[in-house]
């Protein structure tokens, strides 16, 4: 019997090629080898594994993980980090991981091997020809020239991908393309979204929420459970750097949601102070001092909002502040819902939410959303209960008024829900 290694870099590209090797070898076993370790950052790497594994469970393939050694990768590349997409850089980066998944091959006693990477529309087939026989040769193995575009193949890979809410990245891989692909020179510090974390947080609509999305819904899908993602967009905000000095000290304090920017540096001094509000004397910028923390509601205004704790400033005769901030509004940020279960039939819903604030409080773990999912199994099995995972918490709960509202329950035109979006 024929055994196929199919080396895999994604969920997307794997959706239809993994069925068209099925369509034209009926009789083979076929496996997957998810080894890419040209994906950067790793949050990037893990959330297309998430995606690759999903696809491989839909299909009931074995699919294992390779080993993310980046520095292997780094290192085969060195010299060519300036060379476009499709050339140099990335005939050597086909190379490792073909050659890879050869030695697997046979290591594993597989015949023949290839890889979902000739579905792409970026890369180049007769290359990737090309570098799988020389491979194929070395190692006494055949390797499946496949074009998987062919016949429709980019349409249906599509239309699965949609189905199955895959995730559906922006960029290749490695950093070296990205800058390539935004037209910035790696070595010149430039700001590319997508290599930046701000914080030990999983901020509404980034990467590391969407990953945590990603891997509850793994987990729910493999106990079997019906599950949904539902996307959506919200205006994103974010804080690049901060200060705020009272009397040439330097105080602990947060930033109220969508606050603006200030210009340079900013020097005022204390009007008054009314209840739990420091009125200054020149600027709009407002400071508000807190016990608890404060429940971000989303506004229509952008002052800057600095937030104190009253015990930070204890003892402290405040008369003069010295402020600095620099924040970044995002127009179109996505986040998503997760629905477990039969959300509009079950007797008990139960809610976490996905994100955290910047530190990464304020939030649930992986466990133990995924230890109630478990306890619940059956319940949700039988349409008893429900669990959803909302997106955008920290964001004026955007996620729980959009379910709101999809589900009829208090519409968004309820003046009581506070909601902007
Ligand atoms: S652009 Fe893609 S194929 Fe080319 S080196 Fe980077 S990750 Fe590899």
């Amino acid at each position: 019997m024929d055994k196929i290694l199919v080396h895999i870099c994604c969920g997307v590209d794997s959706v239809w090629a993994l069925r068209k090797l099925r369509e034209d070898y009926p009789d083979a076993y076929i496996e997957g080898f998810f080894y890419d370790p040209n994906i950067h950052p790793e949050e990037e790497y893990e959330l297309r594994w998430i995606e690759t594994k999903r696809v491989c469970n839909s299909l009931g393939i074995n699919c294992t993980k390779g080993e993310y050694d980046l520095k292997n990768w780094f290192n085969a590349v060195k010299g060519y980090e300036n060379e476009p997409e499709r050339g140099e850089r990335c005939s050597i980066c086909h190379d490792l991981r073909l050659e890879k998944t050869a030695q697997l091959a046979v290591e594993k006693g597989f015949n023949k091997f290839t890889t979902v990477l000739m579905m792409s529309p970026k890369k180049d087939f007769d290359v990737l020809k090309k570098i799988g026989e020389d491979i194929a040769e070395k190692y006494n193995l055949q390797f499946l020239a496949v074009d998987f575009r062919k016949n429709n193949g980019t349409q249906k890979m599509n239309q699965l991908a949609k189905e199955q809410q895959l995730y559906h990245q922006n960029y290749c891989g490695c950093i070296y393309g990205l800058f390539s692909q935004r037209k910035v020179n790696f070595q010149s510090g430039s700001f590319i979204p997508e290599l930046v974390s701000f914080s030990k947080g999983r901020l509404a609509g980034s990467r590391e929420e969407l990953l945590f999305i990603k891997q509850i819904r793994l987990f729910a899908e493999e106990l079997g459970l019906k599950v949904e993602e539902q996307q959506f967009r919200f205006l994103g905000w974010r804080v690049i750097s901060s200060r705020l000095q009272i009397n040439k000290q330097d105080i602990k304090h947060n930033i109220y949601l969508y606050s603006d920017s200030i210009k340079g540096v900013l020097n005022d001094r204390v009007k008054s102070i009314i209840g739990n509000k420091i009125i200054l004397e020149k600027s709009d910028v407002e400071i508000l001092i807190t016990e608890d923390n404060i429940d971000m509601e989303p506004r229509f205004t952008t002052n800057p909002i600095f937030i104190l704790n009253k015990k930070d400033i204890q003892g402290i005769n405040i008369e003069k502040l010295t402020m600095e901030l620099t924040t970044e509004f995002i127009p179109s940020s996505k986040s998503q819902n997760l629905y477990i279960g039969d959300i509009y039939n079950a007797s008990e819903i139960i809610k976490f939410y996905s994100d955290t604030d910047f530190e990464g409080k304020n939030g649930y773990s992986l466990k133990e959303i995924n230890d109630t999912i478990l306890k619940n199994k059956e319940n949700i099995k039988e349409g008893k209960t429900a669990v959803i995972v909302f997106g955008a918490n920290f964001f004026g709960k955007i996620g729980e008024n959009i379910f709101k509202h999809l589900s009829g329950q208090n519409s968004l035109l309820n003046p009581s829900d506070k909601v902007f979006c």
